[in-house]
């Protein structure tokens, strides 16, 4: 490996422990809420600093996108499922006031829509932006 590439290799190294260190002692003090607080931040920064060096923009995005899942990894931040991120995962259930779908005013009993039909309309168009 050429020197310059091995220098490069141990700096992204280094600055991933750096961030690692962060997260990690920020989490643990309950300065974050979450490993991952700090996700957008670190990566919008490196990039920011490595286009100033000079480095085209994809190119700097990926290699920052990199470090931090580096930093992540080191951190042992591992992201909740989809369905961990539900409200219903942990007992948080909204009732709505009106149907998702059509917008007609729910009775007691109903809490996102007012029907079948529009409770798989309502998740059809959800599953099609999703996709
Ligand atoms: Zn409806």
């Amino acid at each position: 490996m050429p020197r310059a590439k091995r220098q490069k290799v141990r700096s992204a190294q280094r600055m991933a422990t750096t961030m690692a260190v962060v997260i990690v002692r920020d989490f643990r003090d309950g300065v974050i809420g979450s490993k991952f607080a700090y996700e957008g931040c670190f990566i919008a920064e490196l990039r920011s600093s490595l286009c100033l060096a000079g480095w085209p923009w994809p190119v700097a995005d990926q290699a920052a996108r990199n470090v931090v899942a580096e930093a992540l990894r080191l951190a042992r931040a591992s992201r909740p499922t989809w369905a961990e991120g539900q409200r219903a995962f942990v007992g948080v259930e909204v009732k709505d006031s009106v149907c998702r779908q059509c917008g007609v005013g729910l009775r007691e009993r109903q809490v996102h829509y007012c029907s079948n039909r529009c409770a798989k309309a309502w998740n059809a168009a959800f599953n099609a932006e999703a996709a």
